[in-house]
């Protein structure tokens, strides 16, 4: 007897091949019939026609401090979505001292746009150690399969402390790095992750503790992922971090190296194929380089009150520091807005180059200003005859800085975005889920390439495009018996209408600890998830009253 029996429906199997028609029956967590069954179930869904296809599995997520209070993750499974990978860019909270958690959650605030409060009433400290929050996260029983990166702001702060953002680490804070980098390969981490890029800053505008790392810690971290042998790494790439200098740190490991966050900027289109191209050539070397692309424009919600949006300019690095009348103040001043403005001018890889045109107003506050929602900055400040930089400021000073803008930052081009998605040496990633909660929510970005890429704009066939969000992942992370649908693997699956699938438009939400708010969107054309053969989802959503029937990772594939 079958416990699950699913009829009449196509299964996209994830190997990207073609599809086939029949049943697909589940006993217990595991697929174990494909084809014509006969064999009875408990229970027996005719699908009608629907298509079914591997759960998902989210390579770039940053839920390790919602999965605290939140092991569900939401919204991510109600999107198709059965594994995640976490603790993406080095941003983990464990290990973690106690003393060192306010400064953690600060940072997290600040680089990953969580509500301080939210993380302060919400994080579960009950570990100190990674394979103790590993073990947390078994005990307490995770909605999706979950595994985690070892991340290096995490250990530099737990060696280094406070010193963690300020300076390189001497050979003996190296050599305990070292050894908490094993502990935690030990205890299952998949791999080490860490970031260089100028956008991503802490509180008051440090850089995050692994950017003040030199390349020889990280050529270090790479002898011990040889010596491990096995686990991957990540890095989000600085502007001006070489690929060349990557390809190095595979090589000495010999391990894959993921490299975030190849968006296509406007000001700058050839970058992310040049980097794709050396990526390639790394790649005929022998060393396993992969470039992370993501299938959704960057479009940010923000107020100036924190404007991530321009944080990665240099004239913003002193503001970030400022309180919020200070900030006021440098707002109003000339000097400073020229500043930027000339900043602006110059041709540089980042994710705001003064593209007004892209910026719009979202939400004012004053009635007075209502007719402007909607409207670009752009063409709002040609109307009025100004300048787009003083119109922006202005209109945000007269509401407190309340005003909510919405900006398109990178990847809009859609022309470059489909070469990039087809690319050979490109992984589809990025949904950044768990993170930026007030700014963006990529987390359906499986259902936006099924839907919008595949079907709609008929880029790819809905074959390739789930293995790109299936099959590839599981093979890059060594996932063992999932990301496929076959015989024997883990019965993680979606079933959807491929005419209807896709995400819907965003919605804000303030379902977090503290009544935080955040974005969220919701799936369109999902008709059921399972998780480990339990179901989460059923056409009208994600079942509240969900089994935790995800499984933490510790066994990879080498
Ligand atoms: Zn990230």
């Amino acid at each position: 007897m079958l416990d699950l029996r699913i009829d009449n429906v196509k299964i996209y199997d994830g190997s990207g091949k073609s599809t086939s028609f029949g049943s697909l029956g589940v006993r217990g967590r595991k697929i174990v019939a494909i084809g014509e069954i006969t064999e009875g179930a408990i229970e027996t869904i005719n699908a009608d026609g629907l298509a079914i296809m591997p759960g998902i599995i989210d390579n770039h997520t940053h839920y390790d401090a919602q999965i605290t209070w939140d092991p569900n993750v939401n919204p991510s499974p109600s999107l198709g979505v059965t594994t995640i990978i976490m603790g993406n860019c080095g941003f983990t909270i464990a290990p973690c001292r106690p003393k060192d958690r306010d400064l953690t959650i600060r940072n997290l605030t600040h680089v990953e746009g969580m509500p301080l409060k939210s993380l302060q009433v919400g994080i579960n400290w009950d570990f100190e150690s990674f394979p103790e929050y590993m073990n947390m996260l078994e005990d307490r029983g995770v909605g999706p399969n979950v595994a985690v990166f070892c991340g290096h702001s995490s250990l530099r702060t737990y060696v280094l402390g406070h010193d963690a953002h300020k300076r390189e680490a001497t050979r003996e804070e190296m050599s305990q790095m070292k050894r908490l980098l094993r502990e935690a390969m030990d205890a299952g981490a998949c791999g080490f992750s860490t970031t260089r890029s100028g956008q991503h800053n802490g509180e008051a505008g440090i850089p995050m503790p692994s950017r003040l790392a030199s390349f020889d810690e990280l050529r270090e971290f790479s002898r011990e992922l040889k010596d491990v042998g096995r686990g991957l790494l990540m890095m989000t790439k600085g502007g001006d971090t070489r690929i060349k200098d990557i390809e190095d740190l595979a090589s000495i490991s010999g391990r894959p190296y993921l490299i975030a966050a190849l968006l296509h900027s406007p000001i700058a289109p050839e970058k992310t194929f040049n980097d794709l191209t050396e990526i390639g050539a790394a790649q005929r070397r022998g060393n396993r380089l992969y470039g992370a692309v993501s299938p959704c424009p960057l479009t940010m919600e923000f107020t100036m009150h924190e404007p991530y949006t321009f944080e990665g300019l240099q004239v913003w690095s002193p503001v970030m520091k400022m309180t919020e009348d200070q900030l006021k103040k440098i707002l109003s001043k000339k000097s400073f807005r020229e500043k930027m403005r000339s900043e602006l001018s110059a041709r540089a890889y980042r994710i705001f180059n003064g593209e007004w045109d892209k910026v719009w107003v979202t939400q004012v506050k004053h009635k007075k200003n209502i007719h402007l929602e909607g409207q670009d900055i752009a063409r709002l400040s040609r109307r009025k005859g100004c300048d787009p930089l003083d119109f922006m400021f202005d209109l945000a000073l007269e509401e407190d800085l309340d005003t909510v803008f919405t900006a398109t930052l990178m990847n809009s081009d859609e022309q470059a975005v489909g070469e990039m998605i087809k690319n050979d040496h490109s992984v589809i990633s990025l949904s950044d889920a768990g993170a930026h909660l007030t700014f963006f929510c990529d987390a359906g970005y499986g259902l936006h390439l099924m839907g919008h890429w595949s079907r709609d704009l008929k880029l790819l066939s809905l074959s390739e495009a789930v293995k790109k969000l299936t099959a590839d992942p599981a093979k890059l992370f060594g996932i063992k018996d999932r990301g496929q649908i076959k015989i024997g693997n883990w019965a993680d699956l979606m079933l959807f209408d491929p005419a209807k699938v896709g995400r819907g438009g965003l919605e804000r939400v303030n379902d977090l600890p503290a009544e935080g708010t955040r974005l969220t969107t919701p799936a369109l054309g999902v008709h059921g998830v399972w998780i480990n053969g339990q179901r989460v989802v059923c056409p009208s959503g994600f079942l509240p009253n969900s089994p935790l029937a995800g499984m933490v990772l510790r066994e990879f594939d080498a």
